[in-house]
């Protein structure tokens, strides 16, 4: 036999073919052409233990080159830059790698991902470096740019008129989760002397004011404070670009420094130009160091102004109540550093932003918004995004007192939206004219899960009807990047019949605000990189809410498609068997029959469904539980053959009825991509 045609059997190449034989003893020549039969056949039985060897061979050499590699780049110190979420193909990328490889080192570390699947900083900084790569994070860049464009509108009504006045300034608190943003806003809610003096009680209406004596005049001057949670103080600044607050107060816990979210909102304030103060919290705590905080915040290019930089610093307690009376001395005196834009014309027609919104069961749709232009009346229409949604039928401020008008910088809480806005949304007068109405109902039933679902019994009885399912899902996670690389993944899935509905949002641990969204919308709750705090545990317990917690996005992924997989239907698979001629009623019992019949086309099974039908009208459904011929019990019976039957089912067949008979399986399904 020709060497290369063993070779050819043997699925290998000729070169190696002849290498490796005379290793097993086999006295071939390197160059030999010919082999005879029987060693060709001693070859052939001994090849798989061969070709054991030679793969093992292989895989230590690809192992020895791999690690030679690795070593190599640890010595020359390669460097990849690695971002909180990148997809498999751009890690492939940075890595300059292909990327099977890359899917394949991924799956030695459990994970299954395509090249356009997300994986998260963790995963891929662990796989790096196990190829000998430094790794080094990426700064998140948040892409404010863009949202700075969609600013201009804003910006343009709020520069309207001519007769522009100081107006008071209005202030964002952020900063990262457990930092003290909360307790510091309601430490200044208490510093309020106005509320001092009504009793103290104010509401939380997703944004507040504190009169506060200024230092060096004696003059009462008001400042606006947002306090909305956490992602949504995000959502107001990002989707508007920031333009709705004047100043930022960055808090940082003294014991805890510069975390992922504060960088966050060190690019957003930089990117936004947007004066900053920061809050040195928490130094009434052992182990508080301010100086540290400091320190790393420098790093950030955020510097102090003692130490030559421009940013005020001040070190507070939010808690112990310690210097916020400082802080606001602060927050003036950076108002009046900016005093040319902290100015609006109380003249023209209103606009301003919502900064909170929801439905209130027996209300309806209430928002908040700041007004940061003209002055809205009672009356007046509500124009969104040109459409009006309805009037102002009663307006109230954060004391809950009511009041009939609110020019700039004041917060006001408004009854009368027919349909709730969002978070961000504009309101704009000036386009009073040109607005439509909206469509209430149509308008309902694109908002989201959890206001649909409280918005009417009808509405939501109706969606029950609609042909898709929804998984609906309240997301949290710890970073702003995070969430919204989730939320993005999420929304590219589209599945025929089944689909995520993302009723709530946010960057935090999981609080009881989040169950109870999780529970009007009827959603589970996911954390990423976050927990439940212990109440919100212990209430998702009762109510019994789905939770999950994931520290890889694409686990998380994998859950969701799991999920949907499981609110499909199960398929039913009908397979038609033959049909049957009825040539014989023997017994007629209550609710089965012994009846005569033949086979006429393809071949029943006993168990077999059928539909009976009578001149081509379908009459009614059963199923034969045994077969006959003579006296053979018989398992199928063929076409062209008389058998008798035992049939259940309403006893409503007729002589001359065609039965036919048909098996139905059911089968899960799997996801379909959505075709279009
Ligand atoms: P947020 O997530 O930034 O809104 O943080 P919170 O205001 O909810 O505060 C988180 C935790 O830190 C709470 O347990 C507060 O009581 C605590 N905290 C806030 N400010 C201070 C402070 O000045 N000193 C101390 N010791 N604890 C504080």
């Amino acid at each position: 036999m020709n060497v290369t045609e063993l070779a050819r059997k043997l699925k290998v190449n000729t070169k190696t073919l002849l290498e490796v034989l005379p290793e097993y003893g086999f006295d071939i020549g390197k160059k030999a052409i010919k082999i005879d039969d029987r060693t060709a056949e001693q070859v052939m039985r001994r090849w798989r233990h061969i070709k054991r060897d030679l793969d093992e061979k292989r895989r230590k050499e690809e192992e020895e080159n791999k690690k030679k590699e690795r070593e190599m780049r640890r010595e020359s110190g390669q460097t990849v830059e690695l971002a909180d979420i990148l997809t498999v193909r751009l890690f492939a990328e940075r890595l300059n790698l292909p990327i099977t490889q890359v899917i394949t080192e991924l799956m030695k570390n459990g994970i299954l991902a395509n090249q356009n699947q997300d994986i998260d900083y963790d995963t891929a900084a662990i796989i790096a470096e196990e190829l000998g790569f430094a790794v080094q994070k990426e700064e998140t860049k948040v892409d404010v740019t863009k949202e700075l464009e969609k600013a201009d509108t804003l910006d343009e009504v709020m520069n309207r008129g001519e007769n522009k006045e100081r107006r008071a300034p209005v202030v964002v608190v952020m900063g990262h989760v457990d930092h003290g943003k909360t307790t510091l806003l309601d430490s200044i809610r208490k510093e309020n002397i106005a509320a001092q003096e009504t009793g103290g009680i104010t509401q939380h209406i997703g944004a507040y004011q504190t009169i506060w004596k200024d230092p060096k005049t004696k003059e009462e001057r008001a400042i606006t404070f947002i306090d909305t949670p956490g992602h949504e103080a995000f959502t107001v600044m990002r989707s508007r670009g920031a333009t709705v607050a004047d100043i930022a107060i960055l808090v940082v816990s003294a014991d805890d420094g510069v975390k992922p979210q504060t960088e966050e909102v060190i690019q957003i304030v930089k990117a936004a130009k947007l004066p900053l103060v920061v809050a040195i919290n928490k130094i009434d705590k052992d182990g508080a160091d301010p100086q540290r905080a400091k320190t790393e915040l420098s790093q950030h290019g955020v510097i102090a102004e003692e130490w030559g930089g421009d940013v005020p610093m001040v070190e507070i307690s939010a808690k112990q109540h310690l210097n916020i009376d400082k802080l606001l001395d602060t927050l003036l005196l950076v108002t009046d550093m900016n005093a040319d834009e902290i100015m609006a014309d109380p003249s023209v027609s209103a606009a301003g932003t919502v900064v909170e919104s929801h439905l209130d069961k027996s209300i309806g749709p209430v928002a908040t918004l700041l007004i940061q232009s003209g002055t809205l009346h009672k009356g007046d229409p509500l124009v969104v995004r040109n459409e009006i949604y309805g009037r102002v039928r009663a307006m109230k401020d954060y004391k809950g007192d009511e009041l009939n008008e609110a020019g700039p910088s004041v917060p006001v809480q408004i009854i009368g939206f027919k349909v709730a806005p969002e978070v961000g949304d504009v309101l704009d007068l000036s386009k009073a004219q040109s607005a439509e109405k909206i469509d209430v109902k149509q308008k309902r039933t694109q908002q989201t899960g959890a206001q649909r679902y409280q918005a009417t019994k009808k509405e939501s009885e109706e969606e029950e009807e609609e042909s898709v399912k929804t998984l609906n899902l309240v997301i949290k996670a710890d970073v702003l990047g995070s969430l919204e690389a989730i939320i993005g993944s999420l929304e590219k899935m589209r599945f025929e019949g089944v689909s995520v509905r993302i009723i709530g949002k946010g960057l935090g641990n999981i609080n009881e605000d989040d169950i109870n969204k999780a529970e009007a919308g009827r959603a589970s709750v996911v954390g990423f990189h976050v927990k439940p705090t212990a109440r919100a545990e212990e209430s998702m317990r009762d109510k019994n809410i789905p939770f999950k917690r994931y520290d890889v996005i694409y686990d998380l992924i994998n859950w969701v498609k799991a999920e949907l997989e499981q609110l499909l239907e199960w398929e039913k698979i009908i397979t038609e068997l033959g049909t049957i001629t009825v040539l014989a009623i023997f017994r007629k019992d209550k609710r089965a029959m012994t009846i005569g019949g033949r086979v006429e086309t393809g071949k029943i099974k006993t168990g077999s469904l059928v539909r009976v039908k009578r001149a081509g009208e379908l009459v009614d459904y059963g199923k034969l539980v045994s077969l006959q011929i003579g006296q053979q019990v018989m398992k199928e019976v063929p076409s062209g053959t008389e058998c008798g039957m035992r049939y259940e089912g309403r006893a409503k067949i007729e002589k001359g009825d065609i039965l036919e008979a048909y098996m139905e399986e059911s089968k899960a399904r799997t996801l379909q991509a959505q075709s279009k």
